[in-house]
């Protein structure tokens, strides 16, 4: 796509913009298209938030920028150098594997975010950075990915790295950025979108969804992990689901699962 001869520096520089809009614009996509529903299905949430959502998209931005980066350059050094192990050829790695895969990244991801986020809830860490994400009280929809840069890095990193070290077929490489966009999002839009059998079932206990991230969101000292309440359960700092969501829909009896 680029041409052969251009210098190194800026072919990583094409690439770096071009995938900054692509997040930029998977960003709007995403966020855009929940605040929608959100509209539609819980009107009056977002009510008064103009200030805080514009907030959030300007951050989120600056976001995309970050993430856009490294990103880019992977792309780069996957198409010129062959380094990276992902590949697009499904026979290269046994069909057993593509699923473990998506695991194996899925894994990492949260490991990485659930310490580098206990780390950002440190008194320095939070005013210097983290502060920013939790600005948005309650969060919506646009918070998916407004972090301070500082965050953004620590987020920014990790498939880029591991894309140099785990093997991964490029569409599964998609189906875990998938999932990291519609979680991100999800996770903040202020309502529970996955069915009650699932978010009370005894895998709902493990996974993390609006109904978990929100309680992060109110409490702070709790709830710190992305995708699996592994780390959380391990480490003490599991407080169970946002008692606002769990009631507001109507999950009710429910638990909302003391401390
Ligand atoms: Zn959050
Ligand atoms: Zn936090």
């Amino acid at each position: 796509m680029l041409p052969p001869d251009l210098p190194v520096p800026l072919a990583l520089l094409i690439v770096s913009l071009a995938v900054t809009a692509i997040v930029a614009l998977r960003y709007f996509a995403a966020s855009g298209l929940f605040a929608l529903l959100t509209g539609r299905l819980r009107p009056g949430l977002y009510a008064g938030k103009a200030a805080q959502i514009r907030r959030e998209i300007g951050w989120s931005l600056l976001s995309a920028a970050i993430y856009g980066a490294p990103a880019g350059m992977v792309l780069w050094a996957w198409n010129h150098l062959g380094w990276t192990r992902i590949t697009a050829d499904w026979a290269a790695l046994p069909w057993w594997y593509h699923p473990i895969s998506v695991l194996i990244y899925l894994a990492v991801q949260d490991t990485c975010f659930y310490w580098s986020h206990r780390l950002m809830h440190r008194p320095r860490w939070f005013r210097l950075a983290h502060a920013v994400h939790h600005a948005s009280r309650p969060p919506t929809a646009w918070t998916a990915m407004s972090f301070h840069p500082i965050e953004a890095v620590t987020g920014a990193v990790v498939v880029p790295l591991l894309v140099f070290i785990v093997p991964i077929h490029v569409a599964m490489l998609g189906l875990v950025l998938t999932i990291a966009t519609v979680m991100g999002v999800t996770n903040h839009m202020g309502w529970e979108c996955f069915p009650r059998w699932l978010v009370h079932s005894p895998l709902g206990g493990w996974l993390i969804t609006a109904s978990h991230h929100e309680r992060h969101h109110e409490d702070y000292q709790c709830n710190f992990g992305l995708y699996f309440r592994v780390w959380d359960r391990l480490c003490g700092t599991d407080r169970g689901l946002s008692r606002r969501i769990v009631a507001a829909a109507g999950h009710g009896a429910a638990r909302p699962e003391a401390a």
